[in-house]
């Protein structure tokens, strides 16, 4: 194999597993590592800095890098990373948030842009463009921003308050916001002033199911997302004693929990798929069922039951659920037939993109599904002028994915009315290497790999959660419990970093090596090179790090899939071949600077055991 390039930017990155793949490549332990010292603010703002919601992702986040993490490698369960976040946002001190957003200039630059729809992916647009001198038009046709995660996600899950706060944390630098508005025409928009039109709308189209009995029991089968925007916006505070649920999501386990809170006494949620292959996240089926909810797998509707016109039941024929060799779904009816007793039920399977109001003659072009046809990376549409993010640019995704379009676009935006390329011209990544040693046997992190388990985050009793939709039902860590859960992260940020030229091939490391992840071996190609390490390396998805050739004729090679980041290699090398080096790796937004939150904090990082 060829000597691995260490000075790619993009090696080290994938080593720090939940930072890779976090689609907005939140530093995650680097936050942990501040929460650890109990610097809740500046945890809060290196989460600001990249997800713009910690407050409210410390609470919803799909949470793409826990199944990622290390942690869930060496043992069974990852670090509650989402968790922690919330931990820094509940604890941060407001006062001092808000002295460190970033200013604004009272000069504007003199171009002006539009943001339809006030969901993340335009908040964050809005974000990054603001402190630029933009000057910004978000438009919604709600009363108040945040999009779904106001209109969608309930406040048992997310609180008002903190979606209120981050919200205005972009909104308060001076946007100008425009709700109550829709937006019915993209031809009467582009004929605005505008130098940039960025359509962040979502996708706002539930989908029905239309099997016998529909459009008779219309009055009691309600569209999900529909009816939770209902509920949230006050114009439905009650749903009848029996509600069943159709659907197998997130937005299904939103509805029944949602149902349980205003009246609904039995609620069961309906699924055509297994329990297992549900698309609800693992955390949102056990709150469900914590709830005393039932979930009844293998269901596929049949029917809407009525009686003298009004729904009583549906009826479903029991599926069961197999899979050829390549993972492919059939679904065979089993013959059974079951009947529920129901007064209402609510539709929860899936949604679609819908752009009514965008012409056809507006010289954008749409595609397959009737998506519009959008550059994966700059988010810019057929029209140069136009750009997507979020759910309307690709579909339905989640809050994490909105952010990240939205740091994209705004750089793209950026970079066009700059006169630059907003392909060739985009901004590399803020990257910073360096040594963590303060003595020898000493690292500047907290470098022991402790051994406690993952921690429970606390709930509400049930009879309260349920007494009320607005009472947020989990209570988040304590400040010990999150001490105890960020110790749990392994660091793997401090790089392990070889220098060949020091490297006296003692083999020391290798026989101090907790996981035998480092072997001194004659090179050869990849595959064969994975088998005759110390521990072979499967797993293909993580590099091999391999040195230049030694004096030997040998080379080291280290698998990174297998590393705790513990220091030993480095502690116990005689000569210092091995250092722990903090790699701290930025996504560069709109400003093209290295953000400066970090660079403050990071001046100002020291070891746990200094810490107050
Ligand atoms: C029930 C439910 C629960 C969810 N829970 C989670 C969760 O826990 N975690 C998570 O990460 N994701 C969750 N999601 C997904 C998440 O909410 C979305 O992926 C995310 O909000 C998309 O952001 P966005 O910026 O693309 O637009 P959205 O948040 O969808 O906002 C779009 C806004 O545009 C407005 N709008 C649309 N058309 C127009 C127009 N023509 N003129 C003016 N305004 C317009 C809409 O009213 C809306 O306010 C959930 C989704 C649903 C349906
Ligand atoms: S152990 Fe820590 S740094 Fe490593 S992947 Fe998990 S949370 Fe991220
Ligand atoms: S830091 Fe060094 S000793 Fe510790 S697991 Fe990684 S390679 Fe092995």
């Amino acid at each position: 194999m060829k000597a691995t390039d260490i000075s790619n930017p993009e090696y080290f990155h994938k080593v720090v597993d939940c930072q890779f793949a976090c689609p907005a490549h939140t530093p995650v332990p680097e936050y942990i590592r501040l929460i650890g010292q109990r610097r809740y603010t500046d945890a809060y703002m290196v989460n600001w800095e990249s997800n713009v919601f910690p407050g409210i992702l410390g609470r919803t986040c799909d949470r793409p890098c826990e199944p990622a993490c290390r942690r869930g490698r060496v043992e069974t369960e990852p670090v509650a990373i989402c968790r922690l976040k919330r931990v820094a946002a509940d604890n941060k001190d407001d006062a001092d948030v808000a002295a460190r957003m970033p200013t604004v200039p009272a000069q504007k630059n003199g171009r002006k842009i539009a943001l339809i729809g006030a969901g993340p992916a335009s908040l964050t647009v809005a974000r990054d463009l603001m402190p630029l001198g933009y000057e910004i038009d978000l438009y919604d046709e709600n009363a108040k921003g945040g999009g779904f995660m106001r209109s969608q996600i309930p406040s048992f899950r997310l609180p008002e308050e903190v979606l209120d706060q981050e919200v205005n944390y972009v909104t308060d630098m001076g946007v100008s916001a425009l709700y109550n508005q829709r937006v019915d025409s993209m031809k009467a928009m582009l004929a605005k002033d505008y130098d940039a039109i960025f359509v962040g709308t979502g996708a706002p189209r539930g989908k029905d199911l239309n099997i016998p009995g529909r459009e008779e029991a219309a009055d009691n089968i309600h569209i999900g997302i529909n009816w939770l925007e209902s509920v949230a916006f006050e114009h439905i505070d009650k749903v009848g004693k029996k509600v069943v649920i159709v659907g197998g999501g997130n937005t299904a386990m939103d509805c029944c929990r949602t149902a349980k809170r205003i009246g609904g006494e039995e609620v069961t949620v309906t699924v055509r798929s297994t329990y297992e292959a549900m698309k609800a996240s693992p955390w949102e089926k056990e709150d469900t069922l914590g709830e005393g909810i039932p979930i009844l797998a293998n269901h596929s509707p049949r029917e809407f039951i009525l009686e003298n016109g009004k729904l009583t039941g549906m009826s479903f024929n029991v599926v069961e659920s197999s899979y050829d060799e390549n993972g492919k779904r059939t679904i065979t009816e089993t013959g059974e037939v079951v009947t529920l007793e129901c007064s209402d039920a609510i539709m929860a399977i899936g949604q679609d993109n819908a752009f009514p109001w965008i012409e056809k003659d507006a010289g954008i072009e749409f595609g397959d599904w009737d998506m519009p046809v959008v550059d994966k990376v700059t988010f810019q549409s057929t029209n140069p002028k136009v750009f997507f993010g979020g759910d309307a640019a690709f579909g339905p995704e989640n809050i994490i994915t909105a952010v990240a379009h939205g740091h994209q676009a705004a750089i793209s935006i950026d970079l066009m009315l700059n006169g630059q390329s907003v392909v060739d011209d985009r901004p590399a990544p803020g990257v910073h290497l360096a040594s963590t040693k303060m003595g020898i046997h000493q690292w500047a992190y907290d470098s022991d790999v402790v051994a406690d388990q993952r921690q429970a985050s606390a709930h509400l009793p049930i009879e309260k959660a349920l007494s009320s939709r607005k009472i947020e039902s989990e209570l988040g860590f304590d400040l010990d419990t999150a001490f105890i859960e960020a110790e749990r992260c392994l660091n793997c940020d401090v790089q392990t970093v070889f220098t060949e030229e020091k490297c006296i091939e003692c083999d020391g490391c290798t026989d101090i090596c907790p996981t035998h992840c480092i072997t001194f071996t004659d090179n050869a190609e990849e595959d064969e090179l994975r088998q005759k390490l110390t521990a072979p390396a499967p797993n293909e998805s993580q590099d091999l790090y391999v040195s230049m050739d030694l004096p030997t004729g040998r080379v080291m090679v280290k698998d990174e899939d297998l590393c705790l980041h513990c220091g030993l290699c480095a502690e116990r090398c005689p000569t210092s071949a091995w250092d722990m080096q903090k790699f701290l790796y930025t996504v560069t937004k709109a400003d093209n600077q290295p953000a400066p939150i970090l660079a403050k904090h990071q001046q100002r990082t020291r070891p746990r055991e200094q810490a107050a």
